[in-house]
C-alpha cells in the first residue's frame, strides 16, 4: 500500500482542495497556508524529490511551471508576485517526499528565507 500523502489525495483517500488536475500534474491548497495564497503543484506520477528527477522529466517540469503561473493568474496574484518553492531533503525542509512546489502569493514575501 502506498502511505504517500499526495498520492492518497490523488487516489481519493484523503480530502483536499484540489484546485487543478490533468494527465501530468495536480494542485491543492496546503492545508497549512504559510500565506494569503498557498498552493501545491506536483506531478501526479509519485517521484520522491528533485534528485529523482530525470532527463525524460524535463517536460513536466516546465509544465508544472506553466501551471503554476497559469493558476497565480487565475486567482488574481500573479501580477502582484509570488514565490515557487521546492525543498529537497532534510536540509531543505523537505516534509512530504513526493516531489512538489509550493506556490506562495498573497503578501509581500521576505527574503532570504529563513
Ligand atoms: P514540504 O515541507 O516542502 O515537504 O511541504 C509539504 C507541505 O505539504 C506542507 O506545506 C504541508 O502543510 C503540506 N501538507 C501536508 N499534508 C497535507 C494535506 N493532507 N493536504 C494539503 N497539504 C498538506
Ligand atoms: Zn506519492
Amino acid at each position: 500500500m502506498n502511505s504517500c500523502v499526495f498520492c492518497k489525495i490523488l487516489a481519493g483517500e484523503i480530502p483536499a482542495t484540489i484546485l487543478h488536475r490533468d494527465d501530468q500534474v495536480a494542485v491543492i491548497a496546503d492545508i497549512s497556508p504559510q500565506a494569503p495564497e498557498h498552493l501545491l503543484i506536483f506531478p501526479v506520477r509519485h517521484i520522491p524529490t528533485t534528485l529523482d528527477l530525470t532527463a525524460d522529466d524535463d517536460a513536466l517540469v516546465g509544465h508544472i511551471y506553466r501551471v503554476a503561473a497559469k493558476i497565480a493568474g487565475e486567482k488574481g496574484f500573479a501580477e502582484s508576485g509570488f514565490r515557487i518553492v521546492n525543498n529537497c531533503n532534510a536540509d531543505g525542509g523537505q516534509t512530504v517526499w513526493h516531489l512538489h512546489f509550493h506556490l506562495l502569493g498573497g503578501r509581500e514575501l521576505s527574503w532570504p528565507p529563513g
